[in-house]
């Protein structure tokens, strides 16, 4: 099935509002195994938006328009498509009647003519009740058996109409059912996970295995089309096996809704283990992380920010010696901090890094985007060192992921 957005709106042309509802509109229709081949942004003007509508009508079974729903003159989408598609607009009593009731509610004061515009539909349009707001959904039926979907512009009422409305009418038309799982990967580079999933991704085609670069990570869903959920499922089910046996320990996750920190926390309360972090030149970011997940008190018990030299021999007993000798940002100092840390706070498990975030500081030697992350687990010490890209937001930001990743791995490698 060929679904196509039309976004209606000057504003969005004008670059004064971002078009989220596009992204939003695509993503779900990709979820359920929806082909989007074009979306168009078309302002308030009759001729061109009707030009638009006709366009995709001619080349989608599905036209989907946001936007141009309200009760005010430049608001025509529904005229619009109304006229392409030959139909009379007529009276809905039921949306008077809700229009009726909603404004009554809401604090607009008088009710005004024009709001009884948002009452008119084009005959034989099926009527989708907007719980936030006025303009209801349409959804109007072409001669040739093609549908037009109406949706309001503003997100808050866009969004629960389409999720809890319009996706179960699209799921119906739709004859095959999709389904999808998703494989989450830490602490390997995108190029590196698709040269190995390469022959995989090759002799694709159900099901399809579509890779996602993320910062340090990269997530690949799998996606299988067939005519019963029981059928997709097993035609996912190889492919998700065949690259657990790859990937191994990277992969960190199989649920769709669980990030990194999640996966880690996890793992700390399933050894029942209590984790303190030291950093340097993530100031404090990866405690922030883990902070994000709830229920983490359980397991995270101190977070330092150690920046100086001074704070890492007061805090973390950093030997003078070794600061000298290898300076702050080295291996020894790493592996120094990640066992001070754990020793001097009781913690069971730490993770400690130090690095060059830049734009200054860095040498030949020691270029900016160097970092060592050192991990203290059962009283042994892994440090790795990394040799980052980018700015100092991205150094940083990798360095989090990779912290955590790290300190991921090296607690499976001793614990399970
Ligand atoms: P209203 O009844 O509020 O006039 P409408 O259906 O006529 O709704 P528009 O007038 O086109 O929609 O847009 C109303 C508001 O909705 C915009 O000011 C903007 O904040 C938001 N909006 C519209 N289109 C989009 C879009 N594509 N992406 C994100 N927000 C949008
Ligand atoms: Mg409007």
């Amino acid at each position: 099935m060929v679904v196509e957005l039309i976004s209606v709106g000057t504003e969005l042309l004008l670059g004064n509002i971002v078009n989220t509802n596009a992204c939003f509109l695509s993503q779900q229709l990709a979820a359920i195994g929806m082909s989007v081949y074009y979306q168009t942004t078309v302002g308030d003007n009759e001729k061109r938006l009707q030009g638009t509508l006709k366009e995709a009508l001619k080349r989608s079974d599905i036209v989907i328009l946001t936007g141009g729903l309200g009760p005010t003159k430049d608001d025509l989408t529904k005229e619009v498509t109304a006229k392409v598609l030959k139909k009379e607009l007529v009276e809905d009593k039921n949306t008077k009647k809700r229009i009726k009731e909603y404004l009554g509610k809401s604090h607009y004061g008088e009710i005004t003519e024009n709001n009884w515009k948002q009452a008119m539909i084009p005959e034989g349009a099926l009527v989708i009740d907007n719980d936030n707001g006025t303009a209801p959904g349409l959804v109007v039926g072409s001669e040739d058996g093609k549908k037009v979907i109406l949706l309001p512009g503003p997100p808050n009422e866009l969004i629960p109409m389409f999720k809890e409305k319009i996706l179960p009418i699209l799921k119906e038309s739709s004859e095959e059912i999709i389904y999808s799982e998703m494989v989450k990967v830490a602490g390997i580079g995108e190029s590196r996970v698709e040269t190995e999933i390469a022959d995989l991704i090759q002799n694709q085609s159900n099901p399809t295995i579509a890779p996602y670069a993320k910062t340090g990570e990269v997530h690949l869903r799998i996606t299988a089309k067939a005519k019963s959920e029981k059928e997709a499922k097993k035609l996912v089910k190889p492919i998700v096996e065949e690259l657990k046996k790859r990937f191994k320990n990277a992969i960190y996750t199989n649920k769709e809704e669980e990030n990194l920190e999640d996966a880690l926390v996890r793992l700390l309360n399933k050894h029942d283990l209590k984790v303190t972090t030291a950093e340097s030149c993530t100031g404090g970011l990866i405690a922030g992380r883990l902070v994000n997940v709830a229920g983490v008190s359980e397991v995270f018990n101190q977070g330092l920010v150690t920046y100086s030299n001074k704070a890492k021999r007061k805090l973390l007993d950093v030997s003078k010696s070794t600061l000298k000798k290898y300076g702050a940002v080295s291996k020894q100092t790493a592996k120094e901090m990640a066992v001070g840390a754990a020793i001097f706070t009781n913690s069971d498990v730490a993770v400690a890094v130090t690095g060059i975030a830049g734009p200054d500081g860095g040498t030949e030697e020691k270029p900016v985007g160097l970092v060592y992350i050192g991990c203290y687990v059962n009283e042994k010490t892994v440090v790795k060192e990394f040799r980052f890209n980018g700015n100092r937001n991205k150094v940083r930001e990798l360095t989090v992921v990779h912290a955590l990743d790290l300190l991921r791995r090296t607690i499976i490698e001793n614990y399970e």
